[in-house]
């Protein structure tokens, strides 16, 4: 109640900030945002046409619905096909194209497909049409995940059995260990996100600082709390430091959420996740555990699901990678637009390839 918000659109502020990142900036570094929120941040505001010139803003595999794989997008559209399978999920969703058809696609030839804004209004559909069976997608890191094992949880209690969920749920740490370890990237700091760890706090970036040397700052989605992330990581870079340190103190505590994190842990187990661009992580995924199997999709309904194809042309699992910026693709903005997108990274709101489009 007594944080004072004014300072986050102080001009003045940013200016000194900027300052800040100008005088102590190395000659050559790359900072990679791993966050699509801070990806939409940085882009509507500017941000990377301020920054000194060797001091480059690579952008990273935050966006949950971009770093679907192909084969979990042709899955829920095999399970749409499924008689009688109502679909829950979030609107972005609807518009990724899979191998050879969307959900958006699945809906037009008559699959049910019901856009939710959570797992608990899919819960409360399913509640209310107990004459469907209600699949929800779940698709998201740390920020869903809680909610969506608290919908399982409170469906157990109720005895409904008509609601599953498709599990896609995935966590960071992994994603950022095979980045960090990349040669071809030469990342020398990380702009990590607010969102997601005021559920897991600091501790589970820790080994990016002590293993590989690499620092980190959590911080917000304000354009002053980007540039204050920024210079936080410039000053420890200056001072030849690796630390993870926190920004975002108003959100975020050094060791999370432990209430999310119970809920996690309770319905949920880690797994090995595909990731778009990425491939296989171990552990970086959630798997339901088998104490809640009446609740997983999958192992319900076993959907028979088509030979998986990538978009033809389509370069997100690099932009995913930072390899390429979305501009950089062949087909950005001649084939690829928001109203027709070839790829994921178009269609999210908070894809890469969305935020260049609109902003650059
Ligand atoms: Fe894929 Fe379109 Fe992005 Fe290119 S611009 S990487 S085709 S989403």
């Amino acid at each position: 109640a007594d944080i004072d918000f004014s300072a986050f659109k102080d001009p003045k502020l940013a200016r000194g900030l900027i300052e800040t990142i100008h005088r102590l900036a190395p000659e050559h570094a790359t900072l990679m945002e791993v966050c699509g929120t801070h990806t939409v941040a940085i882009a509507r505001n500017g941000i990377r046409d301020l920054m000194p010139e060797g001091l480059r803003l690579a952008s990273g595999p935050g966006c949950p619905v971009c770093v679907t794989c192909n084969r979990d997008i042709d899955t829920v559209i095999a399970l749409a096909r499924i008689p009688n399978v109502t679909i829950t999920t979030f609107g972005d969703m609807t518009r990724v194209p899979g191998s050879t058809s969307s959900l958006l696609a699945e809906q037009a030839a008559g699959r049910s497909v019901e856009i939710v804004y959570s797992p608990l209004d899919a819960l409360a559909f399913a509640k209310a049409h107990p004459e469907r069976e209600v699949v929800f997608v779940g698709v998201g890191f740390e920020t869903t995940t809680p909610l969506v094992a608290m919908a399982i949880k409170r469906a157990k209690a109720m005895g409904l059995s008509n609601f599953t969920v498709f599990a896609a749920h995935k966590n960071m740490p992994g994603a950022l260990e095979l980045l960090v370890g990349d040669p071809t990237l030469e990342l020398d700091a990380l702009i990590l996100p607010g969102h997601v760890s005021t559920i897991i706090g600091a501790e589970p970036y820790r080994f990016l600082a002590e293993k590989y040397g690499i620092p980190g700052v959590i911080t917000g989605f304000e354009p002053v709390d980007v540039l204050q992330g920024i210079a936080m990581l410039v000053r420890q870079l200056h001072e030849g430091r690796a630390e993870i340190e926190i920004a975002y103190a108003r959100g975020v505590m050094p060791e999370g959420n432990p209430v999310a994190l119970a809920a996690i842990d309770e319905v949920f187990e880690t797994c090995t996740a595909t990731w778009r661009g990425l491939g296989d992580i171990p552990g970086s995924g959630y798997r339901i555990r088998d104490e809640f199997a009446n609740f997983d999709a999958v192992r319900r309904f076993e959907p028979d699901v088509e030979p998986t194809r990538d978009p033809k042309g389509c370069r997100c699992g690099d932009v995913l990678r930072a390899r390429i910026a979305p501009n950089e693709c062949p087909l950005f903005r001649t084939v690829c637009t928001p109203e027709n997108p070839v790829g994921p990274c178009m269609v999210s709101s908070e894809g890469s390839c969305a935020a260049y489009y609109r902003y650059y």
